[in-house]
């Protein structure tokens, strides 16, 4: 099952930028009268201080070749093919924060000095896999940080906390670009973006490797795989051209 790089670049989808209708946090397609969708409310309303500003390089789908490398750089049984899956992860964010860096601080309005990854909540006290790929990149190396620890308060994809981590005495004062995965809720990350920022962290964004899309949601016209706006590396949701999505959240044709 080698999954080549080409295939889980071509099975992920650009995220909508911020003129479209789509959610201020996930990016995801939600109808016009909302600003943001109701699983990011609910997530940020769990604690004091979220990410405020979240940056999908991708979305993806459960069953694709992207959600097969985002899962097996983690737990497939081959340690030859988790090694292969990782260099792709990590070659993706490298490649992604090279070309979109100035963008991000831009939007942001400051630059990192730490890149962070969200740590594991299934292995507690290990490195989470995307720290372990992303340390592997020489581009990212030099940034990369343990910044937080997972405590022993609960956490899951539907309770965010802001006790859930407690920042590493490294990065206190820094200003931190935090990176995790996938997004489902959300729940993960804005919990340790309230760890940070309530203990002297700047985070300057929240950066992650793909926001999950229900099987279901209309990104693409039905039936229609040409409809699909291809994902390109070189447009971030910041700086790409805007795709235009209509009411219920299909690409408008115009
Ligand atoms: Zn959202
Ligand atoms: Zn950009």
């Amino acid at each position: 099952m080698e999954i080549i790089y080409r295939s889980f670049l071509a099975s992920l989808e650009p995220p909508a930028r911020p003129a479209t209708d789509a959610c201020s946090l996930c990016r995801r397609p939600i109808a016009p009268r909302y600003e943001t969708c109701l699983t990011c409310v609910d997530t940020i309303g769990q604690v004091t201080r979220p990410a405020s500003l979240v940056i999908p390089i991708a979305f993806y789908r459960l069953g694709s070749p992207a959600h097969a490398v985002l899962r097996g750089y983690k737990d497939h049984p081959t340690p030859s093919i988790r090694r292969t899956l990782s260099g792709h992860v990590a070659r993706l964010v490298a490649a992604f924060l090279a070309q979109h860096r100035a963008c991000i601080a831009s939007a942001a309005r400051t630059d990192w000095d730490a890149i962070v990854v969200v740590p594991s909540t299934t292995r507690p006290g290990s490195k989470h896999p995307l720290h372990l790929a992303l340390a592997s990149s020489p581009a990212l190396a030099s940034e990369l940080v343990v910044g937080l620890h997972r405590t022993t308060a609960h956490l899951d994809h539907n309770h965010a906390s802001d006790q859930a981590y407690r920042p590493a005495s490294g990065v206190l004062r820094r200003r931190v670009l935090l990176i995790d995965d996938t997004y489902t809720t959300g729940a993960r990350l804005h919990s340790a973006a309230s760890a940070l920022q309530t203990s002297d962290v700047r985070v300057v964004a929240a950066v992650v490797v793909g926001r999950i899309l229900d099987q279901d949601q209309p990104l693409t016209r039905r039936g229609s795989a040409s409809a699909r706006p291809p994902f390109r590396l070189k447009a971030c949701l910041l700086c790409g051209p805007a795709a235009k999505y209509t009411a219920s959240g299909q690409i408008a044709t115009d």
